[in-house]
């Protein structure tokens, strides 16, 4: 029994390894797949964006299925963040807020309308000048199985240990990392030390301040940050946006009152916008919101 088990397992084994490098090369396919749909057009310069780029949706049509079947999840949005400010969107989950940021930064191309930084098409551009240029926070931080250090300076490559750790201690997570094991060379990720959501954000936003883009898209988790953390965040946040063109998709309220202005999505529409105080005169949707996370909190 056992000279048949021996192979059997071993064969098990080989199967498992197999069937992972397929899911992989599946994955990557998928990758290359998406990558074809959106390449350079030929002869595609590098964007020139200066310090802080203003940013424009116009019209933005868009559907991650683009055949007939496929459900509108942008319907005409325009939208424009002027040089140096903050516009902040809200509106209930699957109103297609994050869809604005993987637009932006070019995950897909839109459908109908264009989306431009500092007035060029990001379709006319680059795909690597456009990245280059941004810096996103996502809600869910996928961190390498490598080092704090690898995974903080991967924003800026070529980065020392002193930028890693203001970097770190902007972001509030370097007292965290201190205390590990291996401090900046502990590994995290699935074969390293497990992050909480809240800490692998603070690792996303140490190395974008690290990067240190004209633009930034804060994509804010729903629930990562304990309040002393999230208030402490929320002033290096706005510390890092200022000169800077930013994007900041908003679950909190409390984050988006000093917003250059506010844009209210439903259903892939923005059916309100304005600053703070003129979407709370107009007693909408925008102030009913207010009043419900008021009351909540
Ligand atoms: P939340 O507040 O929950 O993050 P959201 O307003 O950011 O929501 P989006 O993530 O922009 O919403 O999603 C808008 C719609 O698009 C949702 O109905 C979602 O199911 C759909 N969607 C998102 N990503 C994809 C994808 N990769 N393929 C197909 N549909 C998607």
């Amino acid at each position: 029994m056992i000279q048949l088990y021996v192979p059997l397992n071993f064969l098990g084994v080989i199967y498992r390894e197999i069937k992972q490098s397929l899911t992989d090369l599946d994955k990557m396919f998928t990758l290359m797949a998406r990558e074809r749909e959106i390449a350079d057009t030929p002869g595609a310069q590098p964007l020139q964006t200066g310090d802080a780029p203003e940013l424009r949706f116009e019209n933005v049509v868009f559907a991650y299925d683009p055949g007939p079947q496929g459900r509108p999840i942008l319907r005409g949005v325009s939208l424009v963040i002027p040089a140096g400010k903050t516009v902040a969107v809200v509106g209930p989950s699957g109103s297609g807020k994050s869809t604005l940021a993987r637009l932006l930064y070019r995950f897909y191309d839109v459908q109908q309308g264009r989306i431009t930084i500092a007035g060029q098409d990001i379709r006319q551009v680059t795909q690597a000048s456009v990245r280059q240029a941004i810096g996103i926070v996502p809600q869910d931080t996928v961190l390498f199985n490598d080092t704090v250090a690898y995974n903080i300076a991967y924003g800026h490559p070529g980065s020392d240990q002193a930028e890693v750790e203001a970097a770190a201690r902007a972001a509030r997570i370097h007292d965290f990392i201190a205390a590990s094991p291996a401090g900046y060379q502990t590994l995290v990720g699935e074969r390293g030390l497990k992050l909480s959501g809240g800490e692998k954000q603070r690792v996303a936003i140490a190395r974008t301040l690290l990067k240190n883009p004209p633009i930034l898209i804060f994509d804010e988790a729903t629930s990562a940050l304990d309040s002393a953390n999230e208030r402490a965040i929320q002033a290096e946040l706005q510390t890092a946006a200022r000169n800077k063109t930013s994007l900041v998709i908003a679950h909190r309220l409390s984050t988006v009152v000093d917003a250059h202005e506010i844009l209210v999505m439903e259903a892939g529409e923005i059916i309100e916008r304005g600053t703070h105080a003129e979407l709370l005169a107009r007693q909408g949707r925008y102030a009913r919101m207010w009043a419900l996370q008021q009351s909540g909190e």
